[in-house]
């Protein structure tokens, strides 16, 4: 199925996710003074919310759009240990590794604790994943990093030959790849959801609608400018990732925003739909330019997602490239139309990690690099403590923040070249492997 055949007559250019759970407005009244002000209501900035809340502060957070504008309800829902973060290790000590993939690791017993502690009700699932090998050569790459994720990120991971893929993939596409346990899925605008519930519980003052526009003063003293009315507030959290803005230049040059897109198939027949990823795993590949894919949580519907493009573009023209993606891996699915299909901003890095800290004053928590549900909501959590007393935010409050010569925050100019790269080192991989 090809063109404007494989669109649903119900075809919505919005996530699948917002049919149980849209955005939310909250209009509290914005307070004169708070102890923290946060900028930014996604994960990291609901969860520094909470643990603010929870440690007494006075907390404000103050939301551009609705919360869950931004892409905290329109991810996959695929929640990662310390399995990621591959590339951002590469130069770094066996020590400094091993503590970035121990903490990153620590992020999936947070959601788990959260979820828990709080009843959100987001069908979280520790389902693990598969990690497939685009091409044979990335199963050897995989391979050689089973024993380091295991034991530093007790991810308990092992290999997937590739003649016992169809035990957890109905694919040949792929060259075997790794299944690694200690991960989990949720239904990601439903958790978005519950941390939000969790903060207001807390005590957290939540205002949707708020752009903030400009920040004046220092620590201890600061004056927001934040929608029609202004603010003071003892410290500022920046949790803007994926759509941070001239508000804050020092850090907006130091994230990448890059567009993530996904679709949604209409409910498949009922034994296609349960033999796709039979296991109820989820599933990410080896490509430079990522694709992943998981079952609705009803089982009946295939989501899946990636990088149609490293450029924007319109979430209706990048639909049919993910379908076509979709097909090469499962040609099962060439008849199937999409529902839905949506976008959302992540943020890469310069050292491919997240970071967290403080930067002219103001405290952040950015840079997902595409893999923040888990990892955001302990950056938001790590520097709420760091704000409450515990000194530092953590093993990712780096010794720097790298940023390039000339890059103000705009990526358009080379991202088309670093997409066109990642798309030419793929199909050369393809070629090598014949
Ligand atoms: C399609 C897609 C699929 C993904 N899949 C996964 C996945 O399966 N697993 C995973 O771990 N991660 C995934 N991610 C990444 C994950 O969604 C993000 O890392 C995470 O949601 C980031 O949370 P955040 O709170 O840091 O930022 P966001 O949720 O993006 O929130 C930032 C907020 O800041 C607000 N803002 C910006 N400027 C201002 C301002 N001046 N004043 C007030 N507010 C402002 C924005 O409106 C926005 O709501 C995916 C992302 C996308 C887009």
């Amino acid at each position: 199925m090809t063109g404007k055949h494989i669109f649903h007559e119900d075809f919505r250019l919005r996530p699948f996710w917002w049919e149980a759970a849209p955005p939310l407005s909250r209009a509290a009244a914005l307070p004169d003074a708070v102890d923290v002000a946060v900028v930014g209501g996604g994960y990291a900035g609901l969860s520094a919310a909470l643990h603010l809340a929870r440690g007494g502060a006075r907390v404000v957070v103050l939301e551009a759009g609705e919360f869950g504008a931004g892409a905290s309800s329109r991810n996959a829902g695929l929640v990662s240990g310390g399995n990621y973060l591959g590339k951002g290790l590469k130069g770094l000590s066996d020590d400094e590794a091993a503590a970035l993939m121990r903490e990153a690791s620590g992020a999936l017993d947070l959601v788990e604790e959260i979820v828990a502690a709080e009843r959100i009700d987001c069908g979280y699932e520790r389902s693990g994943r598969v990690v497939a090998a685009a091409v044979p050569a990335h199963y050897a790459a995989l391979e050689a990093t089973l024993d380091r994720l295991n034991r530093h990120a007790d991810a308990r991971a092992s290999m997937l030959p590739r003649d016992r893929q169809r035990e957890e993939i109905a694919s040949d596409a792929y060259g075997g790849g790794m299944i690694v346990r200690r991960t989990g899925k949720l239904h990601p605008a439903l958790y978005l959801h519950g941390l939000l519930a969790a903060a207001e519980r807390a005590g957290a003052v939540l205002c949707s609608g708020t752009a903030v526009q400009a920040i004046e003063g220092a620590r201890g003293a600061f004056a927001l400018r934040a929608g029609a009315g202004t603010l003071r507030a003892g410290e500022v959290v920046i949790a803007t990732n994926g759509y941070t803005g001239t508000l804050t230049p020092a850090l907006r040059r130091r994230v990448v925003p890059v567009g993530s897109y996904m679709i949604a198939t209409e409910p498949l027949p009922q034994d296609l739909a349960a033999s796709l990823l039979p296991t109820g795993r989820t599933l990410t590949d080896t490509r430079r330019v990522l694709r992943f894919a998981r079952m609705s949580p009803d089982g009946t519907r295939m989501l899946f997602g990636g990088r149609a493009k490293l450029t924007p573009q319109a979430p209706e023209k990048a639909a049919p490239v993910l379908h076509r993606f979709m097909c090469e891996i499962f040609p099962q699915l060439r008849g199937s139309r999409i529902t839905h299909a949506w976008c959302g901003n992540v943020a890469f890095t310069f050292d491919f990690l997240p970071h967290a800290g403080l930067c002219g004053g103001l405290h952040y928590c950015l840079g997902c690099n595409g893999s923040g549900v888990a990892m955001m909501t302990m950056l938001g959590r790590n520097v709420a403590a760091r704000i409450l007393g515990a000194g530092s935010a953590g093993a990712f409050e780096r010794p720097s923040f790298p940023t390039r010569p000339l890059y103000a925050g705009d990526p358009r100019p080379f991202l088309p070249l670093v997409g066109g790269l990642y798309r030419f080192q793929d199909w050369l991989d393809r070629i090598r492997a014949g």
